[in-house]
């Protein structure tokens, strides 16, 4: 099927941090005749920085998330289509996708390749098996979920070396995912543990494992080592210099031969390529589009990439872009003034962005920030990365619901529900 039979559609392939922002802001400054297909394969944008804290419940999964049909502007026959790119004509000029409605051929005047990375789950022996990715809702609902079945067995189970290992949960990775979700998660067990009267703190552990000597590589060592002191003196144990070898179904097993016996792993390290990149057949580096200084792909005409799944050199400092959302969004900006300046046939420019900094989450009113070269942790962090994050939010409503929803979780108690989508005809053969 062919749709949108439009020469001059602006296809755009991903709903992330990218695609969404280079989908609004080209709708801004839309050239006459233009529309914009939005393509995602699913029907809302995730945030991810706030992922942590759906795992820690401290924000609703819906409010993760924001709906891609309330980023587009439908009044300017922007449109949006959920469905998976799988392959692109570059000679025909068009996309093809998998949709509810089977597979659909999209035309393209110019198109925007912003479909992300995907988790890799393979980097360890037995970490597809045993260990729990965070890149997704789905992914944060399920560690949440897990943590709450870990203290309900914990709860029925009388023997101590059991006990032990249902209540360890061990965090590989010491980077912004994972110290935000150790933080969260420690907090989590503390506010959970007043409805399960018979698990007691000493029976539960947060474990985080970094394999080089510090913390948050990403930040000046100073921070780190405050995001280390926060963790620890909230009774989080951070192993540095500890690198996880195997993952099994009873822990992991560092390098040294250790065995860290574990019910629970959650793993945030590691990226791999979109398959997409390899269907594209466009040259890659390192698993990226290589692409012009301006997001344009060198010998084809009117196609773009942007945000994480390009290899993106900063003309600021030279360096390829880190894959963050600041950058993913930066990049997504100055590629709509691209892509819009092409079509009117004037100049487009190098990508130059001069980076503001970074914040982590630690939970429990801390954090930790650098921003501008202004060095901040605790309180201040915590409520920078906040403001920063609901400033971020698509829509007011959203924003006010999140507001409330933060402000809400500083007096009353942690959420424990165990949410589990039980159809009817399920109930008698799920297990409890
Ligand atoms: C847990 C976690 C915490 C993070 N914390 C931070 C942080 O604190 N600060 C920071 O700057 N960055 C953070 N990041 C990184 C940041 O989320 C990414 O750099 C950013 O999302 C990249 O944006 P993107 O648009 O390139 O890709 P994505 O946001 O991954 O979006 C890609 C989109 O494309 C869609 N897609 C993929 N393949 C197809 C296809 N074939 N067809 C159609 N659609 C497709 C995907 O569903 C997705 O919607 C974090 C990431 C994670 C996982």
């Amino acid at each position: 099927v062919i749709v949108d039979a439009d020469e001059r559609n602006i296809v755009i392939v991903g709903g992330g941090f990218a695609g969404t922002t280079a989908a609004r802001e080209i709708q801004r400054r839309l050239p006459a005749g233009h529309r914009v297909v939005l393509v995602s394969e699913e029907s809302y944008t995730t945030f991810n920085p706030l992922l942590p804290e759906a795992v820690g419940a401290s924000i609703f999964p819906e409010h993760v998330v924001a709906p891609l049909r309330e980023v587009l502007d439908t009044t300017m026959g922007s449109r949006f289509v959920m469905g998976r790119v799988t392959a692109v004509d570059f000679d025909a000029r068009r996309v093809t996708c998998t949709t509810l409605a089977g597979d659909v051929a999209l035309p393209f005047a110019h198109l925007v390749l912003a479909f992300g990375n995907r988790p890799r789950t393979d980097l360890l022996p037995g970490m597809e098996a045993h260990a729990l990715p965070l890149k997704t809702i789905g992914d944060a609902l399920e560690i949440r979920n897990t943590v709450l079945r870990r203290l309900a067995r914990m709860e029925l189970e009388t023997d101590a070396e059991a006990r032990r290992s249902l209540g360890r949960f061990v965090i590989i990775g010491g980077g912004f995912s994972g110290v935000e979700v150790a933080g969260e998660l420690i907090d989590y067990l503390h506010g959970a543990r007043r409805w399960y009267p018979r698990v007691a703190m000493e029976d539960v552990a947060v474990t985080v494992l970094q394999d080089i000597d510090r913390l948050l590589p990403e930040l000046p060592a100073a921070l780190g080592a405050a995001a280390h002191r926060s963790l620890a003196s909230r009774g989080v144990e951070v192993r540095l210099g500890a690198r996880a070898a195997e993952i099994l179904a009873t822990g992991v097993r560092l390098e040294d031969g250790t065995l860290l016996s574990a019910a629970t792993v959650v793993c945030t390290i590691g990226t791999r390529p979109n398959p997409l990149v390899d269907a594209l057949g466009l040259v890659t580096e390192r698993g990226r589009l290589v692409v012009e200084p301006d997001f344009s792909v060198r010998d084809r005409q009117g196609v773009w990439a942007v945000g994480d799944c390009a290899r993106v050199v900063n003309a600021f400092d030279g360096r390829v872009s880190p894959p963050t959302a600041q950058f993913a969004v930066r990049q997504a900006r100055r590629l709509a003034a691209n892509l819009v300046a092409s079509v009117a046939g004037a100049r487009t420019e190098p990508f130059r962005y001069r980076p503001r900094g970074a914040l982590a989450g630690l939970g429990h009113l801390n954090g930790v920030a650098e921003v501008f070269g202004v060095r901040l942790s605790g309180l201040p962090a915590w409520l920078l990365w906040r403001a920063y994050y609901l400033s971020q939010m698509p829509t007011l409503g959203r924003r006010v619901r999140i507001f409330v929803e933060w402000t809400w979780g500083m007096f009353f108690p942690t959420d424990v529900t165990h949410l589990r989508f039980t159809r009817s005809r399920d109930v008698e053969r799920q297990a409890p």
